[in-house]
């Protein structure tokens, strides 16, 4: 099995995804106030509704396109340093997929790879510093191992998400090197960093709409 994702398949996951932050909002805010500023949801949120306000005009441009205007309303709408982060990741993720109609398997790691890079400079974040980097660094391990192994495009998706969960969780026992939290005498050793939890939540959302609609 293989799948095969179009622009307005995008929007309909980013429309879940927004769904599945929404119902965490109260939860996304706590981490963040624990040790940061406690506006991370509300950062976020504002980029959701505006990019779901604009998603029947984004469904219709081409998937590079749709993902560069993803990342500049991103870059424009959400504040704090996730808005700078978030559309380095679709500005890179436009640059990937240049040329290319669907995302799949391939794609899709292409995808996260790229995502992970720019983010990281953009950032000067590593793995191990307690950022969103570390989810999205987990699930693009564990996604190119199962891809690597020969793992079918469902498997390949679980282990995604499962990488992704796992790299939020990991974040619990770091101590921070960027981000507010960074700023704590105890580097927020023993919480949840607020950015991966909600990209974990983001790539979970991603597999999970990929294999209930796009797997042929
Ligand atoms: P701010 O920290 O400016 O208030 P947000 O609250 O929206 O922005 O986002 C906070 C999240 O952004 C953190 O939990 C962390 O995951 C991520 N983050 C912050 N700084 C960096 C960085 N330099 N590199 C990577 N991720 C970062
Ligand atoms: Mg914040």
């Amino acid at each position: 099995m293989t799948f095969s994702m179009d622009p307005a398949d995008y929007l309909r996951y980013l429309a879940d995804a927004h769904r599945e932050l929404s119902a965490n909002g109260d939860y996304i805010t706590s981490l963040d106030a624990k040790n940061g500023d406690g506006d991370h949801w509300v950062n976020l949120n504002l980029g959701f509704q505006k990019i779901l306000a604009a998603s029947e005009e984004l469904g219709t441009l081409s998937l590079p396109a749709m993902l560069k205007k993803t990342g500049m309303i991103m870059m424009s709408a959400v504040g704090g340093s996730s808005g700078v982060l978030y559309g380095s990741a679709y500005l890179a993720a436009a640059k990937a997929t240049e040329g290319k109609e669907f995302i799949d398997g391939r794609a899709l790691l292409a995808i996260l790879e790229a995502q992970a890079k720019a983010i990281g400079e953009r950032g000067q974040a590593e793995p191990g510093f307690k950022t969103m980097l570390d989810s999205l660094h987990g699930a693009v391990v564990a996604y190119r191992e199962a891809l690597g192994k020969g793992d079918g495009d469902k498997e390949a998706l679980l282990a995604l998400k499962a990488g992704a969960a796992a790299g939020a969780e990991a974040t619990r026992g770091m101590e921070a090197v960027k981000g507010r939290a960074s700023y704590q005498t105890n580097k927020g050793v023993g919480d949840l960093d607020p950015g991966a939890v909600t990209m974990a939540m983001q790539l979970g959302c991603l597999a999970d709409y990929l294999i209930a609609n796009c797997l042929k």
